[in-house]
């Protein structure tokens, strides 16, 4: 039973969940500690990791814990389940060697999280883009072996984007397992962030949706989806403000692709709001605002539209009292809340909570 929020006729899935092994915290140190760290990690991890606030040890500790404190968290606040993601940036800031194999511990200590609470806790696979090769065939260990059914990428790597076709060995291996893949934020790389890191603004404030929504369309814009027309990609955080984009997005890239202004701008199948109707889900991620929610059930359609909390960086209870209030048809509500993370995750009837 909850202690502040009460039950409600659906099971919530928070779906946008992080975690962080301690090990991690001892490779990012190291990362730390070289002569020329990205600027965007050295903002990001440079400060979770150092700082006093009380909002940063708050974070930290949560993090690094799949017990007690997480579990007291979500009772608190009413969340049933979490899917749950090894933290930005994960281990795309990792040389390969690290990268490769720090994701596969991380997998398996995820794994052995949820063997101790099955009923509270989902994860999704991290793999190292660095080597897709490898990519690939975490995914099918993690698919496999220990029973997870999405992926975590957390955007750019190294400065690269997945639109490169030497990535796309992992969308191959995504399709073929109908596993989606989360593209979760990153700071901007080092080439990008200049006027953001300025203005204090690299972050989750607005950094990581414009890179995390740049990263996004250029999958579209590379014809990512005509080449790998089932796989589906998870937006957080409203879709990255892509859905608000789709009227202006469909002249412009229509237009571009006429003017044949550049050689990257090819024409596609569909017009780039159709793939993001077919091919993305989203979710309310640090977005706990009912007319964004219902703007993006109405672009996407309501059974492509989930609920997260974006645990523990936005731990805010009364954001789950407030979209429990949505004026939302109790059938749509059920969806954003339940049934589209069970269909997504395939996540069984039998392990949900009560
Ligand atoms: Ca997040």
């Amino acid at each position: 039973m909850t202690q502040h929020t009460r039950p409600a006729p659906y099971v919530r899935i928070a779906t946008e969940e992080a975690f962080c092994p301690s090990e991690m915290l001892d490779i990012y140190r190291t990362i730390l500690a070289q002569p020329h760290v990205d600027p965007g990690f050295k903002s990001l991890m440079g400060f979770y990791m150092s700082s006093p606030s009380e909002r940063a040890q708050h974070i930290m500790r949560c993090l690094t814990d799949m017990d007690q404190i997480r579990i007291g968290h979500m009772d608190d606040a009413g969340v049933d389940m979490q899917v749950i993601a090894l933290t930005s940036p994960g281990v795309q800031c990792m040389d390969t060697a690290t990268a490769v194999s720090f994701a596969k511990f991380a997998n398996d200590e995820l794994a052995t999280g949820i063997r101790r609470h099955p009923t509270r806790f989902v994860g999704m696979i991290a793999v190292a883009p660095q080597d897709p090769a490898e990519a690939a065939k975490e995914i099918h260990r993690g698919v496999n072996q220990l029973g997870m059914h999405s992926v975590v990428i957390n955007s750019h790597t190294h400065g690269e984007y997945l639109s490169d076709p030497k990535f796309w060995e992992i969308f191959e291996a995504a399709e073929a397992l109908n596993t989606p893949i989360y593209l979760h934020p990153n700071t901007p790389p080092a080439n990008m962030i200049g006027p953001f890191l300025e203005a204090g603004l690299d972050g989750a404030v607005f950094g990581f949706g414009v890179e995390t929504g740049l990263h996004a369309l250029r999958l579209i814009t590379a014809g990512v989806f005509d080449r790998f027309p089932k796989l589906q990609i998870i937006l957080g955080h409203m879709g990255e403000a892509l859905p608000f984009w789709a009227y202006r997005l469909d002249y412009m890239h229509a237009a571009t692709v006429r003017s044949k202004r550049y050689d990257s701008v090819k024409p596609l199948k569909r017009k780039p709001s159709d793939y993001l109707r077919d091919n993305f889900h989203i979710t309310c991620s640090g977005m706990a605002w009912h007319k964004a929610i219902a703007f993006t059930q109405d672009v996407v359609g309501e059974d492509r539209v989930l609920y997260a909390m974006d645990y523990p960086y936005q731990y805010a209870i009364d954001e789950v009292h407030a979209l429990d209030g949505m004026d939302m048809n109790p059938v749509a509500k059920k969806k954003f809340y339940q049934t589209n993370a069970q269909a997504l995750f395939n996540i069984p009837d039998a392990l949900l909570p009560r």
